[in-house]
């Protein structure tokens, strides 16, 4: 049996040529775009105001929507929700769903599993499993029922989105299109170690907002954390973030996970505040989360508030970041590709 092709993933463009070929008037590539991503219909029969021979063409032509794409999902204590995905090629990913009352977060992956190896990560310890194109990446939002409570999304589940830059850029491009989703740019952030070249490539036509993961402000101490840094310095990270800054309503901010007695002295707060001189950003601090992988320690009270005393002397603004789903596997760094034992 021959496989068909998924739509979702595809642009008004993409939609417009394959309409061509079959004959039918290429100005409905829009008109289908709205309805799967704006409109997120489940099923190819629930297009209206459209030709119904084009409904039927669709049917024959693509698989029908969704149907290649299972999930479970687990409930978290204070409210969020895991997705495990599986997909057709045998790919295994996450997203998690988190209810912050106004602010509805989803966190999508951009890859399952991950090849940056952080050694603070659960996500890092499983390996690479593969890409995840723009259609597995949106489909992440459109699938789950909360897709239209959804307020805020993050590109900071399973993967390096910067390391899958083509189809996370074509994913952006659907989730903030007037034909798309039409989510507002501000309201997406991308979660990077900052690798060089797709950084450049994001920052001169950025879709959303960027957090950096730094992690450490000390290239030796940050290699041993993220070896991405041995061949993507935070120097030259940092210079490009000053030659291309990000512009209003767009933001830029740090990701730095807080390892009790390892990178939370005054020293830290002081060379972070030295390198970004120049920059607008914020920090964001997140206590690490533990998992089996690693024997790092989370950091106590005592530790936050000193190191947070630090940054304020400095002049560093910053935010600490309490992690959903903690109870479920599904806070920041502990994606593992599946669900917690019962
Ligand atoms: S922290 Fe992000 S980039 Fe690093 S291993 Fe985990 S998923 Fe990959």
């Amino acid at each position: 049996m021959l496989t068909r092709k998924r739509i979702i993933g595809l642009r008004p463009e993409d939609i417009s040529r394959e309409l061509g070929k079959y004959g039918f008037s290429i100005n409905y590539g829009v008109t289908l775009a709205q309805k799967i991503y704006r409109n997120r219909i489940k099923r190819f029969s629930d297009i209206s105001n459209v030709p119904k021979a084009i409904v039927n063409w669709l049917e024959q032509s693509f698989q029908e929507l969704y149907a290649d794409l299972t999930y479970e999902n687990c409930n978290g204590a204070d409210g969020s929700v895991k997705y495990l995905f599986s997909n057709a090629e045998g790919q295994v990913y996450e997203s998690i769903y988190m209810d912050h009352g106004k602010r509805n977060t989803l966190c999508i992956s951009s890859q399952a599993g991950c090849r940056m190896g952080c050694k603070f990560c659960l996500t890092g310890s499983i390996g690479f499993k593969g890409n995840l194109d723009a259609g597995r990446i949106v489909e992440q939002l459109l699938a789950i029922p909360e897709s239209k409570t959804v307020n805020r999304l993050v590109i900071m589940g399973m993967g390096e989105p910067l390391d899958n830059y083509t189809e996370v850029k074509r994913a952006l491009e659907i989730l903030t299109a007037e034909w798309g989703v039409a989510f507002g740019k501000a309201n997406i952030t991308l979660s990077s170690v900052g690798i060089i070249d797709e950084l450049e490539q994001f920052l001169q036509n950025p879709l959303c907002n960027l957090a950096i993961s730094l992690h450490s402000p000390f290239p030796i101490e940050r290699a041993m954390l993220m070896p991405s840094e041995n061949s993507n310095p935070i120097e030259k990270v940092v210079d490009l973030l000053k030659r291309f800054p990000l512009h209003k309503p767009l933001r830029l901010s740090f990701e730095y996970v807080a390892l009790s007695g390892i990178n939370l002295t005054q020293e830290h707060a002081r060379a972070i505040a030295e390198l970004m001189k120049g920059l607008k950003y914020h920090l964001n601090i997140i206590p690490w989360n533990e998992h089996s992988a690693a024997d790092f320690k989370r950091p106590t009270e005592n530790e936050l508030e000193s190191f947070t005393r630090w940054l304020n002397r400095n002049g560093v603004l910053w935010t600490i970041r309490q992690s959903k789903g903690n109870d479920v596997g599904a806070a920041c760094g502990q994606m593992a590709g599946k669900q917690p034992p019962k």
